[in-house]
């Protein structure tokens, strides 16, 4: 039996990044070697209503690299909240609680996905527009059933994913493409962790997917519900041939990360810097009060 981690009180903070599959093989932001990014503290775990969530960052920005033009702390969280060493679907409860404790406002969350509509291909980043996930999210966080209305429209940030975009035009490699978020593609979520199956694939086709990630729907949704903006940075480790060809048993093609899980890093770290603390978009919006007696009188 392993001893309860000590647990950190959480620091504030406005802007989070997450890391998840696309940044698989590197120790994040350490290994990237970003000029003006310090981690402060690594191996933080934090106490929640729903158990202890491990393994985040505290990273500082300096100055120099920020919109405001001061220095900025940013949470890191490991792989989407989820445990190292054992699969737990409701991690991200755990881990967006700390966020909304953090008094995050914005997140970039990193992933690779697999691409079901012909005309994306490996190597290619997508920043898909919406989101099928029928359950949502078993585990939500919205404050009392009557309190809020939580919007499914614009799950992903215009605005930051521009900023996104303008950032990874400057390192993304020439032969692959960069799928904004105002081509509105649609991502399917499957939590996995087994990889989908190509009647799973066909089925999230037929529904309006373009690509299936395994790390967006509770990320989205639970964003909404504290009340911050969503963005996701991912590329494409498989493609459509990849998910109907039976005579293969392997799905993703394993050629991919390497080169990517870098120059995704980067992207990553020079995106958030550049989030702005101050300003709101629309997508704090979207989560809106409802009118009192919806939930005083009963
Ligand atoms: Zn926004």
């Amino acid at each position: 039996m392993t001893d309860k981690p000590k647990t950190a009180v959480i620091p504030s903070a406005r802007t989070a990044v997450v890391t998840g599959s696309a940044n698989w093989g590197l120790a994040f932001p350490e290994d990237v070697g970003m000029a003006g990014v310090r981690v402060l503290e690594r191996d933080l775990a934090f106490d929640t209503p729903y158990g202890v969530t491990e393994n985040w960052k505290l990273l500082e920005f300096d100055a120099s690299l920020t919109e405001e033009g001061r220095t900025k702390q940013v949470l890191c969280m490991y792989s989407h909240g989820n445990p190292r060493d054992y699969i737990d679907h409701s991690c991200h409860r755990r881990a967006f609680w700390v966020l909304k404790e953090a008094g995050v406002r914005r997140i970039l969350a990193c992933s690779m996905l697999g691409a079901v509509n012909k005309a994306i291909q490996t190597g290619d980043m997508v920043i898909n527009a919406d989101i099928i996930e029928l359950t949502q999210t078993p585990y939500s966080l919205l404050e009392g059933r009557q309190r809020f209305d939580c919007s499914g429209k614009q799950l992903v940030c215009p605005h930051c994913a521009a900023l996104l975009v303008q950032t990874a035009r400057k390192h993304w490699p020439a032969s692959r493409r960069i799928h904004g978020v105002e081509l509105g593609l649609v991502a399917a979520h499957s939590y996995g962790p087994r990889l989908t199956s190509p009647a799973e694939a066909m089925a999230f086709r037929s529904m309006g997917a373009d690509v299936i990630n395994h790390s967006i729907a509770p990320e989205a949704t639970l964003s909404r519900e504290i009340g911050a903006c969503f963005t996701p940075l991912a590329f494409v480790t498989a493609g459509y041939n990849d998910y109907m060809d039976r005579s293969r048993g392997q799905l993703l093609q394993d050629n991919v990360l390497p080169g990517l899980s870098m120059i995704t890093s980067r992207v990553a770290l020079e995106t958030v810097a550049r989030f702005s603390e101050d300003q709101d978009c629309g997508c704090h919006m979207l989560k809106s009060p409802r009118p009192a007696e919806n939930y005083a009188r009963f």
